[in-house]
């Protein structure tokens, strides 16, 4: 599945994120259901590879058939980190595809980032060499480890939707530190996606704050590569 990023500033979408579904004999199955066992068996780096591929495909196809195009994310596991030449494989892929490395994000969660800070300095400054873009996924929603974001040098944070689920009480108190985790990322030059943002106040706080892409149900929720292709490129 694909959902897409929409630009606070213009409210359109210019990215999508690749979102694993299982169609199993019982219906669909979401990736909460089996993505922990897939880290602790091993076979996520498999799922992970495959998505990858399958991104891949579908930029080179939207290429040839002369589409509109836009940078797609995929979500690494953090397992993958712990094979020293997984890279070597994704870099195959996108040669094998002849995909323009401009089109391609990596999602890394915090968490990882947490773990494995030397390897994915070094992975980040090697995708860079390629032209290939990182963020720091569901920043917020664990040890936010401001110490590591020093010398990691992603390109985006992806703000975790725990913010934007609150109750009254905590509104204000939760606005002010997504304002700061933005105002921050502006510092250091990162941009910020704010996740989960399912209501047009929090899009309209989003926009004053100078967030800049949005990801959530209030624009879209995730669909079939069919059902985005219908919506936004149809060209
Ligand atoms: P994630 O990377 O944080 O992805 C965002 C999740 O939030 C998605 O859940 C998406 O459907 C959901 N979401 C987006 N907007 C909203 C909103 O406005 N409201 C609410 N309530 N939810 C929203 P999904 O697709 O079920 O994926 C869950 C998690 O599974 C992902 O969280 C990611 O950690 C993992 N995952 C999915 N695909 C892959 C994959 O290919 N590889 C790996 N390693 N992990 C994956
Ligand atoms: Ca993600
Ligand atoms: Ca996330």
């Amino acid at each position: 599945y694909l959902q897409p990023k929409y630009s606070t500033d213009s409210e359109e979408m210019v990215g999508a994120e690749a979102l694993v579904r299982w169609h199993g004999k019982y219906g669909m199955i979401y990736p909460n259901e089996f993505i922990s066992l897939f880290e602790r068996n091993g076979f996520i780096l498999h799922l992970d590879h495959y998505i990858f591929e399958q991104t891949c495909k579908q930029i080179s196809r939207w290429i040839e058939e002369d589409k509109k195009c836009v940078k797609i994310s995929v979500n690494l596991s953090q397992l993958n980190f712990e094979k020293t030449n997984f890279l070597d494989d994704y870099i195959f892929m996108i040669q094998k595809y002849k995909v323009p490395t401009e089109y391609i994000e990596f999602e890394i969660t915090e968490s990882a980032i947490y773990k494995d800070t030397q390897r994915i300095i070094n992975f980040i400054n090697r995708i860079h060499e390629l032209g290939i873009t990182c963020s720091v996924d569901d920043f917020g929603s664990g040890y936010s480890s401001l110490n590591r974001l020093k010398e990691i040098q992603a390109d985006t944070l992806k703000i975790d939707g725990i913010f934007f689920k609150i109750n009254d009480d905590e509104n204000k108190r939760a606005y002010s530190i997504v304002r700061s985790i933005v105002e921050m990322a502006k510092n250091l030059n990162m941009k910020t996606v704010a996740e989960g943002v399912e209501s047009r106040e929090q899009v309209d706080l989003l926009k004053k704050m100078g967030c800049d892409l949005i990801q959530g149900y209030y624009f879209a929720k995730p669909m079939t590569v069919k059902d985005f292709e219908e919506r936004y490129n149809k060209k």
